[in-house]
């Protein structure tokens, strides 16, 4: 297959190697295997195309078709790329941990290590061993949640969105539900509690104003065909100015003497205090519950930091109406997710080791001098790398905690920066960086690369990473 760079068009065009040829060729019989007959041709039909092109644009077979070995080459990187996973790692340096594009939350080593059991061997996920009878697959969150928040019980969904549907079409099917004006918010995507309210089967009952609403006003919203009290977590924005809210406190006080029972969708449910990593307090179920609330709903991966759920913990009544509920069936988790929480949750019975243990945590807790020693290090190994069409140096950033908790706290942190000098480009250099083994992405600001050290994994790892990549510039 083998010809002159300098024949005419035809005779290069007759000089292709033929689909049956290069299926009888020894030493591609490895990629044939490997990969199956039906993607094996696709490559090849698709090796062919783009000779063709290269013989119509610039009159010579291209390189990779010198000898077998340069075809074999061609065609491994060709079905390399095409079979790559999707849900590949990425480096997550944009400067938002939780990033819902990038999967928020990271999982512990003991919830990889339950949900990789789980996966491989039988598990008694319905079953309880010692009594030799069926069990329910929420026992064990259950029983944890009772332990962390004082719940009667728990309730595990997919996501926070799915809790409060559930929680809605539960508890108050059929029936009106008074939620303040100020938290009729919109999480992304298509959740907004108005849609959520009539998809669960409730008469949404909007009491008080945008910035103000107070108890009286939902005393007199109160009819004999109310179902619910409920409180949105307005986590992702913020209203300041004359503003005016009732708390959980003083609503379990109204909702006992009317018999009406209280709900709460806390979105990020943390269930410690976050102002140890110079956050904000966020309320947590604990003291939602110990407020008089009955059910309150928030996520797992947010700053919980396990899988995605929705867990809502309360009231063992109530509890046991969404248990038996259709949609709880539609909605339950699987055993992957179920370890996976297990695990994380079980990380939170020891204070003392979580932060080193739950990766969102260590995160957070990284200091800016921590961080900063760092960028050091990686400059001096790396500069000599990017040079001269890029320069590197540490700034000083933000990082934000994202999926929407805590839109305006932002923790210190130590960006690389990367600037175009000679020749270089900060979109190419981007472009190249999203390329990497292990994609690494950041994000542009006054047209620097920018890439946010909070949010690395290991820095021997993104050291080398760079490295490899200043080196395939
Ligand atoms: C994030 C959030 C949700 C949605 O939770 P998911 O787990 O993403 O489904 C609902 N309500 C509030 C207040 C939230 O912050």
């Amino acid at each position: 297959m083998m010809t002159q760079v300098f024949d005419t068009p035809e005779k290069l065009y007759r000089a292709l190697p033929s689909m049956d040829l290069l299926l009888s060729m020894s030493a591609l019989q490895p990629l044939l295997q490997h990969y199956g007959k039906s993607a094996f041709k696709l490559a090849v039909n698709q090796m062919l195309t783009a000779a063709r092109s290269e013989i119509a644009d610039n009159g010579c077979l291209p390189q990779w078709l010198a000898d077998e070995g340069a075809v074999f080459e061609y065609l491994a990187d060709q079905l390399q790329a095409s079979h790559r996973h999707s849900l590949q790692p990425v480096w997550n340096l944009t400067g938002t941990l939780l990033h819902t594009n990038l999967g928020r939350s990271q999982q512990s080593q003991a919830a990889i290590d339950a949900v990789t059991s789980v996966m491989r061997y039988p598990t008694p996920l319905e079953f309880e061993l010692q009594a030799g009878k069926r069990g329910h697959r929420d026992n064990c969150i259950s029983e944890l949640m009772q332990r962390l928040t004082g719940a009667d019980g728990c309730c595990v969904v997919n996501n926070n969105a799915a809790a409060v549907l559930l929680m809605l079409s539960a508890v108050a099917a059929g029936k009106e539900v008074i939620v303040s004006r100020g938290e009729l918010v919109e999480i992304g995507g298509a959740f907004r509690i108005p849609d959520i309210m009539r998809q669960a089967g409730c008469t949404l009952v909007e009491v008080g104003t945008t910035n103000r609403t107070h108890l009286r006003d939902y005393e007199a919203a109160i009819t004999d065909n109310t179902g619910a009290i409920m409180k949105v977590h307005t986590s992702n924005y913020h209203i300041s100015g004359f503003t005016a809210s009732v708390d959980e406190a003083s609503l379990g006080k109204l909702c006992r003497q009317h018999g009406i029972p209280l709900l709460s969708d806390l979105g990020s449910g943390a269930l410690t205090d976050m102002r140890r990593f110079g956050l904000k307090a966020e309320p947590t179920p604990q003291a939602m519950l110990a407020d008089g609330v009955d059910l309150v709903s928030f996520s797992g991966d947010k700053l919980l930091g396990g899988p995605q759920s929705g867990l809502i913990v309360g009231q063992q009544a109530l509890i046991d109406r969404m248990q038996r509920h259709p949609l709880k069936r539609a909605l339950r988790c699987d055993k992957l997710i179920l370890a996976a929480l297990e695990a994380t949750l079980r990380h939170y019975l020891n204070p003392q080791t979580l932060d080193k243990q739950l990766p969102i945590m260590a995160k957070f807790a990284r200091s800016q001098s921590q961080l900063q020693a760092e960028a050091q290090r990686l400059i001096s190994a790396l500069a000599p790398r990017f040079a001269p069409q890029y320069q590197l140096s540490s700034i000083s950033c933000n990082t934000q905690v994202g999926s929407g908790s805590q839109p305006d706290t932002f923790l210190p942190s130590v960006a690389l920066a990367f600037s175009a000098t000679n020749g270089g480009s900060v979109l190419a250099l981007e472009r190249h960086f999203k390329g990497a083994a292990r994609p690494v992405i950041g994000r542009i600001a006054n047209e620097q690369l920018l890439l946010d050290l909070r949010g690395a994994d290991d820095f021997d790892e993104l050291l080398n990473e760079l490295l490899s990549l200043g080196n395939a510039l």
